[in-house]
């Protein structure tokens, strides 16, 4: 008998995923730093083999910015940036890990979080933003785009500008309610500690820019 394939409501396999995987909130912050620390390997793997790229150590890091005025927080990377099928590829499609296959296409196995491997940590994102928006530009590319999504209702993808190559996460922090508090996530000192425990060992240097008004 023919085999036939499962079908999921992705809305509701996201909102499962959002609501169930992670046991804390703070942990989207890790994801979004070792994509961008991912995405900076990517560059320097390429360097190694391509004479024309040279790896500059000093132009490759990671930036977090909180604007407590606006609830934005911005996880910024120099990294190899997406180009507009790349958004498509990596951040529409559910549990699809870019950096598994990565990884194991250059055996790197090692060290790296379980979740990570799923393809799905990006969308920790939405534990504590109403609204993401991706703003990417690939390495030889002069085209940037921006992906945006409200979480389960899906995406939008239009071209946009951007002086460097490399990648912009922001994230548009939800509001407290009675039983839930967001407002620590624009706080230097708990962005500080969370980077702490879970970032320390990242590679390149993590900048930290937290403005209140
Ligand atoms: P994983 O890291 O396991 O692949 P994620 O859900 O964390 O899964 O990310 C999905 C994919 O989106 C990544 O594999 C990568 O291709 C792409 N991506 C996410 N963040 C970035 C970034 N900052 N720069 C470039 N690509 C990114
Ligand atoms: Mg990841």
């Amino acid at each position: 008998m023919a085999k036939k394939q499962f079908k999921a409501e992705s809305k509701r396999l996201l909102e499962m995923m959002i609501n169930s995987i992670y046991t804390q909130r703070e942990i989207f912050l890790r994801e979004l730093i070792s994509n961008a620390s991912d995405a900076i390997d990517k560059i320097y793997y390429r360097a190694l083999t391509d004479d024309q790229l040279v790896f500059n150590k000093d132009d490759y890091f990671i930036k977090i910015q909180a604007d407590k005025a606006t609830r934005t927080l911005i996880i910024s990377d120099t990294g190899i940036g997406m180009t507009k099928d790349e958004m498509e590829n990596n951040l529409g499609i559910i549990a699809n890990s870019g950096s598994f296959a990565f990884k194991n296409e250059n055996e790197l196995k090692d060290g790296h979080n379980i979740i990570g491997q799923f393809g799905v940590g990006f969308y920790s994102a939405f534990m504590v933003a109403d609204v993401v928006t991706v703003i990417s530009r690939a390495l030889g590319s002069d085209e940037a785009y921006k992906w945006e999504s409200r979480g389960a209702d899906g995406y939008t993808i239009e071209s946009c500008e951007k002086a460097e190559v490399g990648t912009d996460i922001i994230l548009q922090i939800k509001e407290n309610t009675e039983d839930d508090q967001y407002d620590e996530y624009l706080e230097e000192y708990r962005l500080k500690s969370i980077v702490k425990k879970y970032s320390d060992f990242i590679r390149y240097p993590i900048k930290m820019d937290v403005t209140s008004n």
